[in-house]
């Protein structure tokens, strides 16, 4: 049997009638970037996530930097980041001139430490971005009211956590902004880049508009320095099609992950993250934590079955930050997790047949 760690496409061989009527009129329509497509989607997606308002942009690393951007943080402000998080959150923080704050997760969760941020937080602090790591909510509530007593702004990334709730809290809705990516392989997908940023404050929507779109609101009018960013009609009009499904996938998703979750429970030397009591995770990977990690990926790669690491090389380890000397940082729970995460096939088009396979193979493994 074969087990790719993620198949893309059988999401759009799964809709392919309303997806293929949304790009035919698209392409129709001849208004093929931002217009209404665009603004239908942003509509839906604002009252999906929670949110009053939200803004279509390029991709999830834009959103992050166009976030940043609108909330005023730049050169000479630091802002706290997880130290095991996918290096575009970092690098939105550099984009925008200031600097990143590295901060271990719990030891036994994979989302920010909220006791050593309240430790790191200093003069020059002005912003923390919690990452919904994995598809598991971040504490929003413990954040915010952190960020609030020190005068903080919140910059939620999303990327990896659409329709994550933290104790019926829509992750991204309370904060400053959220930020959402598109990319293919997220929980929700477009067929290329795309991302957005939802908030609940119309001057940051407002700014938002404007910096996504080379800073004018008129063409030939421009008032602030903007960015070229801006959400493709065909991606919207797509996007549309598949967050009417969103929910039912992400329920396939904990179906497979709770599925895991018991087979694995006998295993001693296996570790998994588990759903925060009281919120519902999103489970975009499910990445198992053993020491025996590079043997069991390699024979589940013998045995046909797609497996990745989020992620091998933590951002302060990666040669992009080696000027920035954040030797000073101690990361122990980031470094051990770099060497033993693996994350197994999951995702709406997993059958069970598959995911059978996958589970009798790593039980398998850990008879030996
Ligand atoms: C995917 C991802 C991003 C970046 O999104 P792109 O659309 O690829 O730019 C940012 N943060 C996290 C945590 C992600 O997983």
């Amino acid at each position: 049997m074969n087990v790719p760690f993620l198949d893309v496409q059988a999401a759009y061989r799964e809709l392919k009638d309303p997806i293929d009527t949304a790009v035919m009129r698209v392409l129709e329509s001849g208004w093929y970037i931002l217009g209404e497509e665009v603004e239908q989607f942003e509509k839906v997606f604002a009252s999906y996530s929670g949110a009053d308002h939200c803004v279509g942009v390029g991709n999830g690393l834009d959103a992050l930097v166009l976030g940043l951007t609108a909330l005023g943080i730049g050169s000479g402000d630091e802002v706290i980041v997880p130290a095991n998080t996918y290096i575009a959150t970092w690098l939105a923080v550099s984009a925008v001139g200031a600097t990143c704050v590295p901060v271990d997760p719990d030891e036994n969760g994979c989302n920010l430490n909220l006791d050593i941020v309240e430790k790191l937080i200093s003069d020059k602090t002005c912003a923390i971005i919690p990452v919904h790591l994995y598809g598991h909510p971040m504490d929003v509530v413990r954040t915010k009211a952190l960020a609030d007593e020190h005068g903080l702004k919140v910059i939620e990334d999303c990327a990896q956590a659409h329709g994550a709730k933290w104790q019926g809290i829509s992750v991204g809705s309370t904060s400053d902004v959220g930020c959402y990516s598109f990319y293919p392989g997220k929980n929700l997908g477009a067929l290329g880049d795309g991302g957005a940023v939802v908030t609940s404050d119309a001057d940051v929507a407002d700014k938002l508009r404007l910096l996504r779109n080379y800073g004018s609101k008129q063409k030939y009018s421009n008032d602030v320095k903007g960015a070229n960013s801006r959400l493709a009609s065909v991606q919207a009009a797509v996007l549309k099609v598949k967050l009417d499904w969103l929910d039912e996938w992400n329920e396939r998703r904990s179906k497979i992950a709770h599925r895991y979750v018991e087979s694995f429970e006998a295993i001693s030397n296996l570790k998994v993250f588990s759903e925060p009591q009281g919120s519902q995770s999103v489970w975009h990977q499910f990445p198992i934590r053993t020491e025996r990690r590079d043997k069991l990926q390699e024979v589940l790669n013998h045995s046909g079955i797609g497996t990745m690491i989020h992620y091998p090389v933590p951002p302060h380890l990666s040669e992009a930050y080696q000027s920035e000397r954040l030797d000073n940082f101690s990361l122990p729970v980031t470094e051990k997790s770099a060497a033993e995460l693996l994350s197994l096939p999951i995702g709406p088009h997993l059958s069970e047949q598959q995911q059978s396979y996958v589970i009798a193979t790593v039980i398998d493994f850990f008879k030996e």
